[in-house]
């Protein structure tokens, strides 16, 4: 998912915002599950979080996605303009509308597409945020021979040193620095998949790291 989104935004594109991250298995059900009543029939794809398509006889209907953190989608012709193509972009409309989204512009695509970049970045490091603050909550590293031992342990499993009063305070201030910071990362992935602005994200809600005692 590391590579641009297209750029280029043909006529007969409809675009799709969805307020969720990219992509994935939910919103490739949701779309094809709002085609298939009108016999479009999914096509395989070489890059599922980037492309899908359908066919329906000689029509071809492609969705291509154009940004993360919300998901941008247009959706248009694959080869030449068909006249159910209006149909299945209604469709696709009104299953992204029924869950959350919109449609938008050329006009607020080209305002959102500068930012796209900048904003999957900061996902990716709110994400990373995230997952190392859930290792520290993993395990409690001993202060004399720094093995780890389970998050309840009363010794530890390499020394078995028994974890002083001391320690055990030690490990809830590590626990509580680590939820804190798990809540603020989430806070934040969650304002970038709504499309929530950057500059009204905030910057340093996240900024320092869990370090054990
Ligand atoms: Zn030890």
């Amino acid at each position: 998912m590391g590579s641009k989104p297209a750029m280029h935004v043909r006529r007969h594109h409809t675009h799709l915002l969805l307020p969720q991250a990219a992509l994935g298995e939910p919103q490739r059900v949701l779309l094809d599950e709002a085609l298939k009543p009108a016999g479009w029939t999914s096509e395989p794809s070489d890059s599922p979080s980037m492309s899908l398509q359908w066919r329906r006889g000689r029509d071809g209907l492609r969705v291509q996605t154009l940004g993360w953190f919300p998901l941008l989608l247009t959706v248009g012709p694959l080869g030449r303009v068909a006249k159910t193509h209006r149909d299945a972009v209604a469709r696709l409309t009104a299953a992204v509308t029924a869950n959350g989204g919109r449609t938008f512009t050329d006009r607020q695509l080209a305002d959102y597409l500068p930012q796209a970049q900048l904003r999957w970045q900061r996902a990716l490091t709110e994400r990373r945020r995230l997952a190392e603050a859930e290792r520290v909550l993993e395990g409690r590293q001993c202060r004399r021979c720094g093995v780890w031992s389970e998050p309840s342990s009363t010794h530890c499993t390499g020394c078995r040193l028994r974890f002083t009063d001391a320690d055990d305070a030690d490990w809830k201030a590590v626990v509580a620095q680590a939820s804190t910071i798990m809540d603020a990362a989430e806070a934040v992935l969650s304002d970038l998949a709504r499309g929530v602005r950057l500059e009204r994200i905030a910057h340093d809600a996240t900024s320092g790291s869990v370090r054990h005692g």
